[in-house]
């Protein structure tokens, strides 16, 4: 077995490596920079667990003849060409729902952040300002909330919003919401009738850009775009456009097309954007569920 890790400090994996151990499995930790590494280090490996990059490509799969199962480290599964697997006879897992409640919870903790101008005011506050720069609060009872994707985390989002005493419409061409406070409407009507838009569909062909110049400018300019999906979901030139000539209220992000987000990448230093790095899904209680998720260990 052997995991890839691409970004971040390599962690020592030791209750993985005990628990394989157990079945007399042997769990090597690489960090690979190009398809090459991944190929050397995965020469004889009959199980491949990847974090993010670099992705299995056809190319990487087909030099790696004895690999039976690929799994991915986390929910999407982006970074491995399922269709090459699937033709090579290499089976395809995730972990789909490891984090549900987290990445829902970021998505509403952003939601309000962005409502309450929480980060603005944080930074006045540790300045010693007082009352300073306009007040753009915007009440969430009595608001619109459109959720874009009504699937694990869509539907937990569009729940406590309607707790939260918002009018919830949602947007899914495939999942139908069983709650009763939201509605379902077309995108279209969604996005000119939010508030607040929140975005929770996963990275397709047909879902890259689903955000751009067009769709953005359906929303009102005051509403709000919270986007903790995936980057490629939201064209970040159509985003910083909108931002930019004031067609579009705030955003609250937590996933970008480039990640890690460069320095000098023109989404930061506003005061009407919140940008956290990608750590929607991280907890204790995310990273025991994965574990269990992904080797099936009892980890407490
Ligand atoms: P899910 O599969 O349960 O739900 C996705 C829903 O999107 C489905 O109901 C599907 O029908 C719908 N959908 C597909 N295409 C659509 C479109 N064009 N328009 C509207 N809806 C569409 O997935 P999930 O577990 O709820 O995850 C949602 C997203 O959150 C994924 O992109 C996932 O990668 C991302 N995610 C992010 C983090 C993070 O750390 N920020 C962590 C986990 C998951």
């Amino acid at each position: 077995v052997v995991q890839l890790e691409y970004v971040g400090d390599l962690a020592p994996y030791a209750e993985e490596k005990a628990a394989l151990a157990e079945v007399g499995a042997e769990l090597t930790v690489v960090r690979a920079a190009d398809g090459d590494a991944v190929v050397e280090a995965a020469r004889d490996a009959d199980v491949i667990w990847v974090e993010w990059t670099p992705h299995l490509t056809r190319d990487v799969l087909e030099r790696l003849p004895r690999l039976g199962l690929a799994i991915r480290w986390g929910v999407g599964y982006e970074q491995i060409d399922v269709t090459a697997a699937t033709e090579l006879g290499i089976a395809v897992a995730n972990a789909p729902a490891y984090c549900t409640e987290d990445v829902a919870e970021h998505a509403l903790a952003l939601l309000l952040a962005v409502s309450r101008q929480v980060v603005y005011r944080d930074r006045q506050g540790q300045q010693g300002l007082w009352r300073a720069g306009p007040a753009r609060q915007r009440r969430l009872a009595g608001s619109t909330v459109g959720v874009v994707g009504l699937g694990r985390i869509g539907s937990h989002v569009a729940h406590v919003a309607s707790a939260f005493g918002a009018t919830v419409l949602g947007y899914d061409p495939v999942a139908t919401s069983s709650d009763p406070g939201v509605r379902q409407v077309g995108l279209e009507e969604l996005l000119s009738a939010s508030d607040f838009v929140s975005v929770h569909v996963p990275l397709t062909a047909e879902t890259h850009h689903l955000f751009d110049t067009d769709t953005l400018a359906l929303m009102q300019p005051h509403a709000a775009l919270v986007n903790t999906s995936r980057g490629g979901v939201v064209s970040q030139a159509a985003l910083v456009e909108a931002l930019d000539s004031g067609r579009l209220g705030a955003a609250g992000l937590d996933v970008f097309e480039q990640e890690p987000l460069p320095a000098d990448n023109p989404l930061r230093g506003r005061d009407n954007v919140i940008l956290t790095p990608h750590e929607g899904a991280n907890s204790p209680q995310s990273g025991v569920d994965l574990r269990r998720a992904v080797y099936g260990a009892t980890v407490e």
